[in-house]
């Protein structure tokens, strides 16, 4: 059987869930025994998104293999369990950079370098890249960005390329737009999906299926309407409807039969359905807790709920393997410090201090970790989170006032916290930070191992500061410990109080290998011991 590619395209508006339709339609063909991965193509410039701000695009997704991707491969990661690489997520800007620099190479032999054949060529190069490797029945591509925006028109172009050179039955085009009901009037409303279903095959692209966000069922006659005004088979339009939990959106794409319709295409038939038994089991947790705990994610991105967004799904898969609801409290990190503290904490079971750049809300992380530390309020510290352990550490237990991360006070003449070696040469900013998954020995004695159940394990980074070792005899004296170290390099990666009822933090990011089938290990302790607290409280 030839490689088969699904498009998912976007319309009407940002924000639909395009990339959690692509993911669940990715999920359902999985689920049938296809060997599926998914990939997203993003139209703006930056090489990656590394270099964006969260506010810009929201959190960065980091996998394995160090690539810094867009969240909604965190998404596809947690629906399909496949792992997710460089390969899977390329933006205009990376296909320019290739592109210019063959230019510059004089591959294209004197030619003059246009985006029609070149850009769209690389583009198509790409699109077909994962599928050439043989590992996979279907490929899934999610194009970012909403059809008419200028930057996207390479993408659709490569697209329609490609839909004119393969055979009908190895590309299906699936367009994603939005039904808005106006309830003054009481109606659905099909003219905004029109209008981008008409931009969309003014760009020579016909949908073979048209799948409309709406937040009430869509009756027949609107499905009808669509189907006739886009010219769509009737069956063919599908309803995404507003879903209590993002898990649960396979489950209505399989009622919606879009599975069905896109295996029909592709001429595969006689395929198993899929069983979802372990995906419904862990809806049933998630929909049916037995009680709350309240949890403070302390950040500095607030505002911004996409910034945490694979904190906050760790939180969800944790909550349900725990059986409770997991409120989590997105706190500012600055407007907190040493007087409000107390106030803004106090009814908290359990506090997070999340990961970060820079100097701005950084003393009202060390207060919550302070806090934390002296109540005994479970703590979980994340990369920059757990940084800031050892200077508030350093700072309040050891007595050392001026102590700080070298990323902030680059003059310290403490920096508990230093750049590491092999940064120090390192001028440009673009994917140049300890990236992926590294390994991390756990000393048997320690809550790690107690939470792991292993002493190697492996966790993905994304940072260019480490715990400063000449300061580790020092806080270990103190009552910190070092539980896990670099079996490589002896860098610092897990510190705990062993005082403490949970106090953790480590300088890897486990939330980007929690799944709701498999919940993140930290987490789930994490959550458990919040629990007790509250029972003890
Ligand atoms: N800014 C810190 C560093 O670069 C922490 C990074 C993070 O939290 N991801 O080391």
């Amino acid at each position: 059987m030839n490689t088969k590619y699904v498009f998912v395209t976007g319309g009407v508006a940002s924000s639909l869930g395009k990339g959690i339709v692509a993911a669940s339609l990715a999920k359902l063909l999985q689920a049938r025994g296809l060997r599926v991965t998914i990939q997203k193509f993003d139209p703006y410039i930056n090489v990656d998104p590394g270099t964006l701000n969260p506010y810009e695009h929201g959190e960065c997704y980091v996998t394995d293999d160090g690539a810094e991707t867009d969240l909604d491969l965190g998404h596809y990661e947690r629906f399909l369990g496949v792992k997710m690489s460089k390969a899977n997520n390329v933006t205009t800007g990376r296909i320019y950079y290739t592109v210019i620099n063959k230019e510059r190479e004089g591959a294209y032999l004197g030619k003059t370098v246009q985006i029609i054949p070149h850009i769209t060529d690389e583009i198509k190069r790409r699109m077909l890249l994962l599928g050439k490797s043989g590992e996979y029945d279907v490929v899934v591509t999610e194009v970012g960005g909403t059809i008419g925006d200028m930057e996207s028109q390479p993408f659709v172009e490569a697209i329609r390329q490609l839909q004119w050179e393969m055979p009908d039955e190895d590309l299906i085009t699936i367009h994603l737009t939005l039904v808005p009901y106006l309830s003054a009037a009481k109606e659905l409303k099909t003219k905004p999906t029109q209008h981008s279903v008409q931009m969309l095959q003014q760009a020579g692209i016909h949908p073979d299926i048209i799948v409309c966000r709406t937040e009430v069922e869509l009756h027949d006659d609107i499905r009808r309407k669509v189907a006739l005004f886009c010219n769509v088979k009737r069956g063919h339009v599908i309803q995404s409807i507003d879903a209590s939990s993002i898990y649960q959106v396979p489950l209505n794409m399989e009622q919606e039969k879009l599975d069905e319709l896109v295996l029909k295409h592709f001429g595969i038939d006689n395929l198993p359905k899929p069983d979802f038994s372990k995906l419904e089991n862990y809806l049933e947790k998630l929909h049916n807790p037995k009680s709350e705990v309240d949890i403070a994610l302390v950040g500095k991105y607030v505002e911004l709920q996409d910034a945490y967004k694979s904190i906050l799904e760790s939180f969800i898969h944790a909550g349900a393997e725990n059986c409770v609801k997991v409120n989590v409290h997105s706190i500012h990190s600055e407007h907190i410090n040493e007087e409000n503290v107390a106030e803004k904490l106090s009814a908290m079971h359990g506090i997070l201090v999340a990961p970060g750049f820079g100097e701005r809300g950084l003393e009202g992380k060390i207060a919550a970790i302070r806090f934390a530390r002296e109540n005994k309020i479970p703590f979980f510290g994340i990369c920059l989170g757990m940084q800031m352990c050892i200077v508030e550490f350093a700072r309040n237990v050891l007595g050392i006032s001026d102590a700080a991360s070298a990323e902030v006070v680059p003059s310290t003449a403490n920096p508990v916290i230093a750049l590491m070696e092999d940064q120090k040469s390192t001028t440009i900013k673009g994917g140049t930070m300890r990236l992926g998954a590294y390994k991390c020995e756990l000393l048997k004695d320690s809550l790690a191992y107690k939470i792991y159940g292993k002493e190697l394990i492996s966790e993905r980074h994304r940072h260019r500061y480490e715990f400063n070792s000449k300061y580790l005899e020092l806080i270990e004296k103190a009552g910190m410990r070092a539980t896990g170290k670099n079996p490589d390099t002896a860098l610092v990666e897990v510190v705990e109080i062993p005082e403490h009822p949970f106090f953790i933090g480590v300088q890897f990011h486990p939330e980007y290998k929690s799944r709701p089938e498999e919940p993140q290990p930290i987490f789930v302790n994490f959550v458990k011991a919040a629990i007790d607290y509250k029972k003890n409280a």
